[in-house]
């Protein structure tokens, strides 16, 4: 789990993402899964009580607070989704 404080962080994630374009799949807000190499991971993306947004996914290197790129592929959707619902 990591949290996301800009996009610079998520720089190598997002470049990774872009090149290997992983299939991501809606499971309901905040929550997606996602190909990886070893099959599919869950993102989960939610505000914690302090208001911070944090980002997990059951992958190793987000287990160690890496931003990976599982979550970079799910969070493109999640901000794009929490967008139209402001916006509605
Ligand atoms: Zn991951």
């Amino acid at each position: 789990m990591f949290i996301l404080k800009d996009k610079t962080q998520l720089k190598n994630a997002i470049a990774k993402a872009l090149k290997l374009r992983p299939r991501v799949e809606f499971d309901c807000f905040g929550r997606y899964r996602v190909s990886g190499s070893k099959g599919y991971y869950t993102v989960v993306c939610r505000k914690d009580e302090r208001g911070y947004k944090t980002v997990a996914c059951t992958c190793k290197g987000a287990e160690k607070g890496l931003p990976c790129y599982h979550a970079a592929a799910a969070l493109s959707l999640h901000i794009g989704l929490a967008r139209r619902q402001q916006t509605a």
